[in-house]
């Protein structure tokens, strides 16, 4: 199409932030910083390559989870251990923190609940930033690999994808029929992927993960979570996965629970934040 007279100063109208996250509501990092000096271990779980594995993970503990002996990329879904409708929401949290996430973001559920379900409390690649390409870590803009896209891309079947490997183990650890199971598994957390947009022409990109072995992210359980992870089959993804080629590493899920005396004040938000006969937030209600 022709380009209108005036396409430049089109062009030229500034961006505004869809969501400014200044009203959400913010974590008490120190507070989860002191509850975690006192924490205790109490269960972990190996995630083999190419494989998923679970863990639970109750309100007001800590999910750590570790690279070990390798660069690997982790897909991660969570699940309200409770209720498995309640998932994280990789769209909304995206929208509301950006395209990855570090410390003090949070990943958020979907509708309806739409609430913080867990908080980035440490993340060891928070030195990267965002490099000349546009990449950064742990990112909630893909949505994991999967034997339907490779097969719509020509590939041959593989059955270790990141989709396969989350449903196996979520049917696994809740005793669900496969197809049940498989339509619970969500978008995910990318766990250590490096990635981002082409500024040319706007394509998903992915390349090798600066992750070392050592390095962690760590999360906090706003609410009692079932965490399922693939070790992605593409490795550290620097070149490609949905097959066997890539080297893959195991990764590590530890929980860890803190005194508790150290969590004073803290609470999980509640299950249905708005009161929706109104259309506003319950807490605003009860402030009135
Ligand atoms: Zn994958």
């Amino acid at each position: 199409m022709t380009e209108p007279e005036d396409a430049g100063t089109r062009r030229k109208v500034k961006p505004v932030i869809c969501y400014p996250p200044e009203t959400l509501p913010h974590p008490d990092l120190s507070l989860y910083n002191t509850a975690r000096e006192t924490a205790v271990k109490i269960g972990e779980v190996i995630v083999a390559p190419r494989d998923a594995a679970s863990i639970e993970v109750p309100a007001g503990h800590f999910l750590k989870i570790t690279s070990i002996e390798g660069p690997q990329v982790g897909d991660l879904n969570l699940f309200n251990s409770g209720n498995l409708s309640e998932r994280f929401f990789s769209g909304k949290t995206r929208a509301l923190h950006g395209t990855h996430v570090t410390t003090g973001d949070r990943l958020w559920s979907c509708f309806p609940y739409l609430r913080p379900i867990a908080t980035v409390t440490t993340d060891t690649l928070d030195w990267y930033g965002i490099d000349e390409f546009g990449g950064s870590v742990h990112d909630v803009i893909g949505t994991r690999c999967d034997p339907y896209t490779a097969r719509a891309l020509g590939g041959p079947d593989y059955h270790h994808c990141c989709h396969s490997n989350l449903t196996r183990a979520l049917a696994d650890t809740r005793r669900l029929p496969m197809p049940d199971a498989e339509r619970l598994v969500h978008d995910v957390l990318n766990v250590f992927m490096c990635t981002g947009f082409t500024r040319d022409t706007g394509q998903y990109f992915m390349k090798a993960s600066p992750v070392r072995p050592g390095d962690y992210l760590e999360l906090f359980a706003e609410i009692d979570l079932l965490a399922v992870m693939s070790a992605c089959p593409g490795g550290d993804c620097s070149s490609e996965h949905s097959s066997d080629t890539a080297a893959c590493y195991p990764m590590l899920m530890e929980v860890y629970r803190p005194a508790d005396e150290s969590l004073q004040g803290w609470r999980s938000p509640p299950e249905n934040p708005y009161d929706r006969s109104h259309g506003r937030a319950a807490s605003n209600a009860a402030a009135d």
